[in-house]
């Protein structure tokens, strides 16, 4: 794994705690663009060339997560969860607690035995109410010596490699989009006149609602909006084939539909061009109808009078689990079909 995306799925940054993941990522996009800022909401936004359309193109920097809420006299550690975690995946799992210095303090989820659950206990899922950290430090008063309420709580940061091009790491939704947001913005910097200004904006808050895209997409207002994210790879047992086609390994997600037409509806015309676009250029593509989930295409797309909005998305396994899995043949898919997509509508009258 090159080292920028394992820099990216090591950093940390659950909704609204993005200051160290926006550093990492303006750190990058600061040595390509020409603009390059962090706006009041926290969202980065970078920019490059000129010429009358505005072009943004989207990545959510923010990983789910959970902040710590109480500690009881005894020192254990209680917790609020920030984005979609199913209860289930948190009994034993290895957590960071990041304190106000920065300092990562290692914590494990602990719950009440099997062996002195109730019979009905047992038959039930543990709610995460019921769960709580060990920090190996048993007494309140110590505990508040290296972190305090409200401090962020990320997943174990672990990477590696499975097998050919098939990764797996923490926060891959979205890192990966991040990743190949970087790696688009390189590409189009090599071109000697790209005919448009390009934002590049690694947006906050976005599995708490969409939030960031929303406050960034309405300040550029920009001509059209290209969002990269992760979507749910479907080839795992337990999933059936009409319920995600999507497999990893076997190209970018072309986003058409998402939570059944609650989220983004990709304007038809916009649809066409992009899977075109992947057809003509021979680009590895499968097309993706998800009936649960969003992206920030969900809130560009019907900011002020509409923005026209595409959405690349990139197949991934075990997504809001501590680890994901991944291949990196579909990320290298995205970038090179998000700069086809971009140059097209830079120097034609698509739109
Ligand atoms: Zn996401």
């Amino acid at each position: 794994m090159n080292n920028l995306l394992k820099d990216l799925l090591i950093s940390d940054g659950i909704s609204g705690y993005e200051e160290n993941i926006s550093k990492l990522i303006i750190s990058n996009l600061s040595k390509i663009c020409d603009e390059n800022k962090i706006d009041k909401f926290g969202n980065v936004v970078c920019s490059i060339g000129k010429g009358k359309k505005k072009i943004m193109i989207c990545a959510h920097m923010d990983e789910v997560g959970m902040i710590v809420k109480h500690i009881n006299n005894k020192g254990y550690i209680f917790f609020s969860k920030i984005g979609g975690i199913n209860d289930s995946i948190l009994p034993g799992k290895i957590v960071n607690i990041i304190n106000k210095k920065g300092k990562r303090i290692v914590g494990i989820i602990g719950t009440k035995p099997p062996h002195l659950m109730s019979d009905e206990e047992f038959k039930k899922p543990i709610n995460y109410k019921n769960m709580f950290i060990d920090i190996g430090v048993y007494s309140k008063k110590n505990v508040l010596k290296t972190l305090d309420i409200g401090d962020q709580i990320i997943f174990e940061p672990k990477i590696g490699k499975l097998n050919n091009n098939v990764y797996y790491g923490k926060s891959v939704d979205n890192r990966i989009g991040c990743y190949a947001l970087i790696k688009i913005l390189e590409k189009l910097k090599k071109e000697e006149d790209i005919g448009a200004k390009i934002y590049a904006c690694a947006t906050a808050q976005e599995e708490v609602g969409l939030k960031g895209a929303k406050v960034s997409s309405f300040n550029i207002n920009p001509d059209f909006a290209l969002i990269l994210d992760t979507t749910i790879a479907g080839d795992t047992p337990g999933i059936e084939e009409k319920d995600s086609s999507l497999k990893i390994g076997k190209g970018v997600a072309i986003t058409i539909i998402e939570a059944s037409g609650r989220g983004t509806i990709i304007p038809r015309k916009i649809r066409n061009f992009i899977i075109e676009t992947a057809q003509i250029n021979k680009i590895p593509h499968q097309i993706d109808i998800i009936n649960g989930g969003v992206t920030d295409g969900a809130v560009v797309y019907m900011n002020r009078s509409g923005i026209l909005t595409g959405i690349l998305s990139i197949p991934t396994k075990y997504i809001h689990a501590p680890i994901s899995v991944f291949n990196i043949k579909d990320i290298n898919a995205t970038i090179k079909l998000a700069v086809k997509i971009i140059k097209s509508i830079a120097t034609s009258n698509i739109i």
